[in-house]
């Protein structure tokens, strides 16, 4: 059927008399229906190479009978290519010839159906993509060899939109889906139910730039290999999150990174510079760049340092140097003079910055960055609240401003005198006191929930009783955590809503910045080389400390190093996503 559409003018003229003609002298040729089960595939290959590697994507389609195992055979053209870490099969190589053969969640594929696998490999000279595929050593002749995949997402109808800069980057904009994310989400059974959902690129280390593919946690593609897929996908935009300040992650150690406490200079020079001279290259100049500015560092500037309980003395440190305060004003100011680059400054979450002592300091630090190392606050697009953490969007079964006999739930445990129970009145409250401290009354919001869906068969289904507060609050509590400040591989937790441009008012976007699946940090000590330490927050046996109220971590088990895949996470986030899956 798809070649009709191929064809054009004369050449489909002729081939319906063609047809007409056959069915006219009785000579009708059906493809013929063989009774053994006959393998027939159709695969393609596609590369993203940098100097020395690559990552390769392939996808194999059953054009066949419905499969029960499988094995993919091909031969790399050149002695140089190899195969060094592969997913969704067990791979395996042997001189030039490559084997890739079936997970046991993926053996089974019906007909018609695709399975996606790949690789990251090295290269030296040329990187020849190979010529002929076999599936349990039958050639695929379906794609005659290589092909080029379909787009993962439709091309637009319209021409992609691009700068000057609109009032909402996500309005009627098609956002970039992240391959290497949708392979590892495909590599789960029934993630191919969100695989094509956009998620944001981490640029977490100066390596990340150019592609990273020796590191266990994050993807082989760099900035420029993700921008040039989006341009392939037609994509309207794509999100990055800048996320390497000196001296990171200051009041945990899971997401400690590799630039130290001095090391600004660094952070400018190799860091945002390079990220600057690519995001502002002209190819890219009709792609809506939607830049993260640096999760967790400005609030804790206010609450943990100085007398505070939380205090730590990395943040002291980052606090008294300027660290955070220039580095994110420099990233503003140089993103922010990209004419087709929107900014979006972390602003934390309710449950860190919604009480009264922390909300309104934190909004005049985050100025006070917005203003430093020559930027202004027109550098700012707006602010994201809950990235990469676990607060519900919506508390149904209580408000902040009900009673139980006589006492607020305020005073309950689990809202502890907060004025906020849930993320999307604290975003569009916060919003507000970032306008009065000076921001532009266009600044929009955005909401991470990739992760605070809390569906699943623990969701309540309407308020607790009215016994006491705690009985109401814990009773009627969409969030099922322990303790408002546990953030670390929630479990219980299931994906939030699915991205949305302008739910609600004075809120840009409901987002997936942290992509569901990469974990929060490793529930025990593992080694790496990306300066990522053990933080005890991410250890399921861990009584806590005085920034979770000292409650247990609820973290699951078995985790990762952060940002690393966490499949049964992952495979937890789907079975309690609200609103659920179909
Ligand atoms: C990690 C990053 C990772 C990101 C997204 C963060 O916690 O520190 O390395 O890219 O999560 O998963």
């Amino acid at each position: 059927m798809n070649v009709w559409r191929r064809l054009s003018g004369p050449r489909r003229a002729l081939a319906i008399t063609g047809a007409g003609a056959l069915v006219a002298g009785g000579l009708v040729t059906l493809p013929v229906t063989v009774a053994h089960a006959a393998t027939q595939c159709e695969v393609s290959y596609t590369t993203n190479d940098w100097p020395g590697g690559f990552t390769a994507t392939v996808n194999i389609k059953n054009i066949g009978d419905a499969l029960n195992g499988w094995t993919l055979g091909f031969t790399f053209p050149d002695a140089n290519q190899k195969v060094q870490q592969g997913w969704s099969a067990r791979w395996a190589q042997s001189g030039q010839n490559v084997t890739a053969q079936n997970e046991s969640y993926n053996g089974s594929v019906a007909s018609g159906a695709t399975v996606s696998i790949g690789f990251n490999g090295s290269w030296s000279g040329s990187n020849p993509k190979p010529t002929s595929f076999t599936l349990n050593g039958v050639t695929c002749t379906g794609g005659g060899g290589p092909t080029t995949p379909p787009p993962t997402t439709p091309p637009p109808t319209t021409p992609p939109p691009g700068g000057p800069r609109v009032d909402n980057p996500y309005l009627n904009a098609q956002g970039y889906v992240n391959p290497e994310w949708k392979a590892k989400a495909e590599s789960v059974a029934g993630g191919n139910r969100v695989s094509n959902t956009p998620t944001a690129v981490w640029i977490d280390r100066i390596a990340a730039i150019n592609g990273t593919p020796d590191s266990s946690s994050n993807g082989a593609m760099g900035v420029r290999d993700h921008l040039d897929e989006a341009l392939e996908q037609g994509a309207g935009y794509i999100q990055f999150v800048i996320y390497n300040l000196p001296g990171r992650d200051c009041a945990a150690l899971a997401s400690n990174g590799e630039l130290k406490a001095d090391e600004l200079p660094r952070y400018k020079a190799e860091y945002i510079d390079p990220i600057v001279a690519i995001q502002g290259d002209a190819k890219y100049k009709d792609l809506r760049i939607i830049n993260v500015i640096e999760i967790d560092s400005l609030p804790n500037l206010h609450t943990n340092t100085g007398s505070n309980p939380g205090a730590t003395e990395a943040c002291n440190v980052v606090k008294a140097n300027g660290a955070y305060i220039n580095g994110v004003g420099y990233a503003l100011a140089k993103l922010g003079a990209i004419a087709n680059v929107y900014n979006y400054v972390d602003a934390a979450h309710h449950g860190w910055i919604g009480w009264d002592s922390n909300f309104s300091p934190v909004a005049g630090i985050i100025k006070e960055a917005a203003t430093a190392s020559g930027s202004t606050v027109n550098n700012v697009h707006g602010f994201i609240v809950n990235t990469a953490n676990y607060s519900a969007l919506r508390e149904l079964y209580f408000k902040v401003t009900d009673t139980v006999n006589g006492q607020t739930v305020r005073q309950s445990k689990w809202v502890d005198w907060n004025q906020y129970v849930d993320e999307l009145s604290f975003a569009q409250a916060f919003r507000q006191e970032l306008v009065s401290k000076g921001f532009p009354s266009s600044i929009g919001m955005l909401i991470d929930t990739s992760r605070n869906g809390w569906g699943g068969t623990a969701r309540p289904s309407g308020p607790g009783p009215l016994t006491s507060v705690d009985a109401y609050v814990n009773g009627g509590r969409v969030d099922r955590r322990i303790h408002v400040g546990n953030w670390c591989n929630q479990s219980g937790a299931g994906l939030g809503e699915r991205p949305k441009a302008a739910p609600e008012p004075g809120i840009d976007a409901y987002v997936w910045v942290k992509p569901p699946g990469e974990s929060d940090g490793s529930s025990k000590e593992i080694p790496n080389n990306e300066g990522k330490g053990f933080d005890r927050m991410c250890d399921p046996t861990y009584g806590g400390n005085p920034r979770n109220g000292n409650n247990p971590s609820g973290a699951l088990p078995d985790a990762p190093i952060s940002g690393a895949w966490f499949a049964a996470q992952f495979e937890q986030l789907m079975q309690n996503a609200y609103p659920p899956l179909s």
